[in-house]
């Protein structure tokens, strides 16, 4: 059980290095045709840029379901993406961007903090040297805005 407790939380801690990356350099290079939609003025409750979302539940999925068919720990991997995946919408759909009809407040420091490092993500409109990728986990914002003011310079 502690083995198990421990992939899932390594897991979820992963995930954010792995999200940092595949925005950096997936959503943020080929993939920004369906990203696209996250930077530009929002319409629905849905966009293309969900497709993301929906691939990290396909690879849950299917982490859990190689675990119990006797790959003993994946299940635990595929928890720990999902925990990611559900952790992912709460904070940056539901608290950063208020897509949802009620409209949770960013009320702690931690989530002051990655509400304005993920606005400084979308002060920039363009595909190509953004600021701040992670998810769950923000710099300091001086940092960010360092770099945000160098990118605007470059
Ligand atoms: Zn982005
Ligand atoms: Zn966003």
């Amino acid at each position: 059980m502690i083995l198990n407790l421990a992939v899932f939380l390594c897991t979820l801690t992963a995930m954010e290095g792995i999200g940092y990356l595949a925005h950096r350099y997936i959503m943020h290079g080929w993939g920004w045709f369906l990203h696209r939609s996250h930077h530009e003025p929002h319409l629905g409750a849905l966009e293309t840029n969900d497709v993301y979302l929906l691939a990290l539940a396909l690879i849950a999925l299917a982490l859990v379901a190689l675990g119990r068919a006797g790959h003993a720990p994946l299940q635990w991997v595929g928890a720990g993406v999902a925990a990611f995946g559900v952790i992912y919408v709460i904070v940056h759909d539901g608290i950063v961007h208020r897509h949802w009809p009620f409209r949770p407040r960013p009320r702690n420091r931690y989530l002051k903090r990655l509400y304005r490092a993920h606005m400084l993500h979308h002060a920039l409109k363009g595909r190509d040297n953004n600021v701040s990728f992670g998810f769950l986990y923000a710099p300091p914002l001086r940092r960010l805005k360092q770099q945000l003011r160098a990118r605007q310079r470059g």
